[in-house]
């Protein structure tokens, strides 16, 4: 047998390599195996096995790695359609399929050795006093690491060693599973009695399970914030359990908090349905991450709640794949291979057979309009499911605020008022704001400097604990002046402008000293557990107000919190981007949604400059439908997704007129292949709205299309039929979500 192989160098192409009969039994398609390459050794995955090659002198695998094929073939055609459609090389779409830490053959699993006790002899040897002393430790606890035994009896590994040798102990390796979540106390909890509409949506998924191959076996879960889109996920996974299947639960980053996952724990840490809970998400370390994978791969976690890349864990059979919160542009991967893990979910789910659940109370219009066409199912949950209210949410018109005073202010009267309000009651309050840092620039009023990045077109962003400047792009930083740096001004008087969450936190010590005021966003969590402890302390109530950027905003269930503040709603509403209505739509429902989750109803105010916006308004009454309508129409009219599909193509390089040049140049060939490509529009070229990021000049293109498939071929043929200089990059983004 010939065994075909994608190496992990990006070659573009299967190489064959002979399968020695010692590995016989063991290579098979989606198997890792190390082979020879050139001078060198080289790991790869078998993609195909053949009977014959058409090359001679194949040279033999060398290794297998694991013991187990590391794919599934099922998760193999995934890769395959994902080099396809996202016009990326095999090879670099196996690299997300399979991470680091199980790819590389160093990662193993870790071996500790272990002390048992071994059980009660007739004739007890004599021992010392102090070996007495090191047995009453080990016979408490049976065995232990040999580590611990040492710290513990404060002794050497020698003594215990001649223990063994009496025959009164054991030493052996033994694998020791990096568990990330070890040392928590899971309490079991049961099924929710179901109201009506989570009933429904229950009892579809069940039925779509039931009956593999019948449309539309994809859903769409539009259910409000509070809703209880959780116990309907955790219905359909029991019964995907009960099936012999497993489940895949997909959730932002961000979210992926202890909190929920405890909630997925807690469900199957007991009863008939019990398995582990696998997680998967980038903070783990290597180690953790290898032992958390293959507990799936070998069917000990039948449930894996991830990032991103959990769409790829090997969970085999797959019933249910769950996509929470699926309108979040985090799932995008804004690297080759350029995933979108919604879409890729989509497509594992008709590969496998598996139901796909797509939940959101602010669903994209992407799944709305695939909803509305029939494409998925639409379940429908629009009351909170404890028949609390949906907050109240009013809108400050920050234009009057303005003319109050002098300056802008941060907290406007009735934002103040209601602060004040809610903290002599003891309840709490969330702050949100989107930019982090103190200052969003710094100017000089006199002769208009603006600090800027030097790699970036952007302005420095002030941050005032650490006294530096920064570009959010790049990183770069440096030292705030205290005087105007051009050498012909050197005014003293350079101040900060705009604002972010530091400058927020500030004014608020200054306004209610007595507040116990906490700020969570990237700067505030530098180390591992300052997110849990900030939600900690949030929780048991020793923080009254909590600031921060887009974390706060989704996915957090606090009953005591009862105020939502948006200090300006307009930040994400003027970029030049045409899901900027939409983003901004999707973000005051989420924020808004941290408010009244328990017994006092929420309040929410939202301060504004354009307070008359639609995206504004729709959030303010709950209106979902109205704005999805409203929306569509100006996407019909521009061909925007989802009324068609887009790629965006850019081109960078250092040089600004080679990259003007270049994308030209592209374009007219471009024009070339597609002419007689009749829904086809192509747009631009033009500067990328931020021009210059990480020292490079960025132009692009974008094509729209309701037949992107097929244009995924003709795209992925560029780096082959147009001729572009050396120097310069050029990336292929088939539906894009960032547009900078
Ligand atoms: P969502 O994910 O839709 O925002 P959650 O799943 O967090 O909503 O549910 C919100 C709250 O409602 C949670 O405290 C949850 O325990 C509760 N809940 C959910 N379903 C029910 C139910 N059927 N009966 C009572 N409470 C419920
Ligand atoms: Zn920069």
């Amino acid at each position: 047998m010939i065994a075909r192989v994608t190496l992990d160098l990006t070659l573009r192409k299967e190489f064959d390599y002979l399968i020695p009969p010692e590995f016989e039994e063991e290579v098979k398609v989606g198997t890792r195996v190390k082979v020879p390459f050139a001078t060198r050794k080289v790991l790869g995955s078998v993609t195909a096995l053949a009977e014959e090659s058409p090359h001679t002198n194949l040279r033999p695998i060398l290794k297998v790695i694991g013991r187990q094929a590391l794919l599934t073939l099922n998760v193999l055609q995934l890769a395959r359609w994902m080099a396809d459609y996202y016009c990326c090389p095999l090879e670099i779409a196996l690299k997300s399929v399979l991470p680091d830490a199980v790819r590389k053959e160093q990662k193993g699993w870790k071996e500790r050795l272990f002390v048992r006790v071994v059980p009660w002899q007739a004739t007890m040897p004599k021992v010392t006093k102090r070996q007495q002393q090191v047995l009453d430790i080990i016979t408490a606890r049976k065995e232990m690491p040999l580590q611990e035994l040492l710290q513990l009896a404060d002794t050497t590994s020698g003594t215990v060693r001649r223990l063994e040798d009496a025959g009164l102990l054991t030493i052996a390796a033994q694998i020791a599973e990096r568990d990330p979540y070890a040392n928590e106390v899971i309490l079991p909890t049961q099924a929710l009695a179901l109201n009506p509409d989570q009933k429904v949506a229950v009892e579809q998924i069940i039925k779509a399970m039931d009956s593999p191959g019948e449309k539309p076996a994809s859903f769409l879960l539009h259910g409000v914030t509070g809703s209880g889109k959780t116990e309907v996920y955790l219905q359909a996974i029991a019964y995907a359990l009960e099936q012999g299947k497993g489940a895949i639960v997909l959730v932002p980053e961000i979210s992926l908090t202890p909190q929920t996952v405890e909630r997925f724990k807690a469900r199957f840490t007991s009863g008939p349905q019990k398995t582990l809970v696998a997680v998967l998400h980038s903070h783990l370390s290597a180690g953790e991450r290898h032992d958390e994978w293959h507990k799936i791969r070998q069917g000990r976690a039948r449930i894996v709640i991830g990032a991103r890349s959990a769409v790829f864990a090997p969970v085999d059979p797959v019933g249910l794949i769950i996509v929470d919160e699926e309108h979040e542009h985090s799932y995008k991967q804004e690297e080759a291979p350029r995933y979108h893990a919604r879409d890729v979910a989509v497509m594992r789910g008709q590969i496998e057979g598996a139901v796909v659940v797509l939940g959101s109370a602010t669903p994209s219009l992407e799944s709305f309009y695939n909803a509305q066409k029939g494409k998925y199912g639409l379940l429908q949950m629009l009351s909170r499911a404890d028949d609390k209210n949906l907050p109240l949410i009013r809108v400050v018109d920050m234009r009057n605020e303005a003319r109050k005073g002098k300056g802008i202010p941060i907290f406007s009267e009735v934002l103040r008022n209601a602060i004040t309000s809610r903290l002599e009651k003891k309840e709490q309050v969330m702050l949100f704001l989107n930019r982090r840092g103190y200052a969003s620039s710094l100017q000089c009023p006199k002769c208009g400097y603006v600090a800027g990045c030097p790699n970036c077109s952007i302005a420095l962003t002030y941050h005032r604990r650490i006294e530096k400047l920064c570009c959010h792009i790049c990183g770069h930083s440096d030292n705030a002046p205290a005087v105007c740096p051009e050498p012909t001004c050197r005014n003293p008087a350079i101040r900060h402008a705009g604002l972010g969450t530091e400058r927020v936190e500030e004014t608020l010590f200054k306004l209610f000293p007595q507040a116990r005021v906490e700020r969570m966003d990237s700067d505030a969590l530098k180390r591992k557990d300052d997110l849990p402890r900030i939600l900690g302390d949030f929780r048991v109530g020793k923080i009254d107000v909590l600031v921060g950027t887009q974390m706060i905003a989704k996915g957090l269930h606090f009953p005591n919190v009862t105020l939502v503040g948006i200090i300006y709603a307009d930040l994400s509403l003027h970029l030049p981007d045409f899901r900027s209505g939409e983003r901004t739509f999707q973000l005051l429902t989420q924020v808004s949604g941290r408010a009244g989750r328990g017994d006092v109803e929420g309040e929410v105010i939202v301060q504004s400059f354009t307070p008359f916006h639609s995206a504004i308004q729709f959030a303010r009454r709950h209106d979902f439908a109205g704005f999805y309508e409203q929306e569509l129409e100006f996407r019909e009219q521009l061909k925007y997704p989802p009324v068609s599909r887009a790629a965006m193509l850019t081109v960078r390089g250092r040089n600004e007129d080679k990259v003007k040049l270049s994308i030209e140049h592209l374009k007219r060939e471009l024009e070339k292949e597609l002419a007689d490509w009749k829904d086809l529009i192509i747009a631009g070229p033009a500067p990328s709205p931020l021009l210059r990021a990480e020292t490079y000049y960025r132009y692009q293109i974008m094509l729209r299309t309701r037949q992107m498939a097929k244009l995924s071929q003709h795209l992925a043929n560029i780096p082959d039929g147009v001729k572009l200089p050396e120097d310069i990059l050029l990336t292929v983004d088939i539906d894009p979500v960032n547009l900078f």
